[in-house]
């Protein structure tokens, strides 16, 4: 049973988060480091640190230099099975370890397989410019299967591969995305133009940092999301449509 006082106290906690965010990369890798801000008892210690990982990496990516990703690598393994791996996942991607993310991603069977992963990878990829046969393998096993919010990151990245993605993952694409989303109707199209047209009718999107825009709630909390302008996938045609 959560008493009132347990709630109130992750209640407190989870105003706070905020205005952690802000704080600078050096602050949140200590805080990580010293689980001082990550005690079980007032705040669940995966969930803070996952969410913690992913503000590093995704908002306060140009703060970061070697020696701090390894500290934040560290740090990463002492936690839990899935919030390490999370974790391994963005270094490797800042790292450009193809070959630590191609092990992590995608997950094997019995292994940790969570969005938070899945997008930390995918990121990286995608930073990387991956384009490999074993990469859109995996996409096209996925899109089109189990809950949409499970599938639009990898159809994104379809997007992102482009053309090299194939008539394969084309034809999942048309025949697999059902949606009653307008967005993610307009994405698919997107992704379909991209995939049936060559790298030179593209230019990289100027607006978004691969794919990915900071929005902010009116709560003050930042999250990154996918970009109006080329719909995630970085890459903006050169005439429209
Ligand atoms: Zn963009």
């Amino acid at each position: 049973m959560t008493s009132r006082e347990d709630l109130e106290r992750v209640a407190k906690r989870a105003r706070e988060l905020p205005l952690l965010q802000k704080a600078s990369a050096i602050r949140l890798t200590s805080i990580l480091e010293g689980h001082e801000a990550l005690d079980p008892k007032t705040f669940d210690l995966a969930f803070e640190a996952n969410w913690m990982v992913k503000a590093i990496f995704a908002l306060h990516r140009r703060e970061l230099d070697a020696p701090l990703v390894d500290r934040i690598a560290a740090a990463g393994a002492h936690f839990m099975g899935y919030t390490a791996t999370h974790v391994d996942a963005w270094v490797a991607g800042w790292r450009g370890d193809i070959s630590a993310l191609r092990a992590i991603w995608p997950p094997a069977p019995n292994g940790f397989d969570t969005m938070d992963i899945t997008e930390a990878s995918l990121d990286g990829f995608a930073r990387l410019g991956d384009r490999s046969e074993q990469l859109v393998d995996a996409l096209v096993a996925r899109v089109g299967a189990g809950p949409e919010s499970a599938w639009t990151e990898c159809l994104v990245q379809l997007g992102r591969v482009g053309i090299r993605a194939g008539e394969r993952a084309a034809r999942r694409v048309r025949e697999g995305v059902r949606t009653q989303s307008k967005r993610t109707a307009e994405t698919r199209e997107r992704v379909l133009r991209r995939i049936s047209s060559s790298d030179d009718q593209w230019q990289r999107c100027a607006i978004c940092d691969f794919g990915k825009v900071v929005w902010e709630h009116s709560s003050g909390m930042q999250v990154t999301v996918h970009c109006e302008s080329c719909f995630g996938i970085g890459f903006v045609p050169l005439t429209p449509a």
